[in-house]
């Protein structure tokens, strides 16, 4: 299970986006990392092309490493570890480890 998943919000502990709260838009599991809304954005420049004859620039989100993100809790209203904690169906979900709360 991961610790991270899609459409969590989670706060960014390293790199230029260091300290912004953002939501995970895709995670990237085989490669560890995610796409954070708005976070570690490049500027690419297109070549002219025939499907698009004025080249330009657009902006993309980078994929950014799971381990410079940090998940947010809404309860503690701050950035926490997680716990996986097992539930009485066997499942596993994540707990706040400050407040307990099931993320
Ligand atoms: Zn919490």
């Amino acid at each position: 299970m991961q610790r991270l998943k899609k459409g969590d919000i989670v706060k960014v502990t390293s790199g230029k986006d260091k300290g912004k709260t953002a939501k995970i838009l895709r995670v990237y599991a085989d490669l560890g990392k995610a796409i954070v809304e708005g976070i570690n954005f490049s500027k690419k420049h297109l070549r002219r092309t025939k499907d698009n004859p004025k080249g330009g620039i657009i902006e993309k989100e980078n994929p950014i490493h799971l381990s410079n993100l940090m998940l947010f809790c809404k309860a503690c209203n701050r950035p926490v570890r997680v716990k996986m904690s097992e539930l009485k169906d066997n499942t596993k979900s994540r707990a706040c480890v400050r407040c307990n709360a099931t993320i």
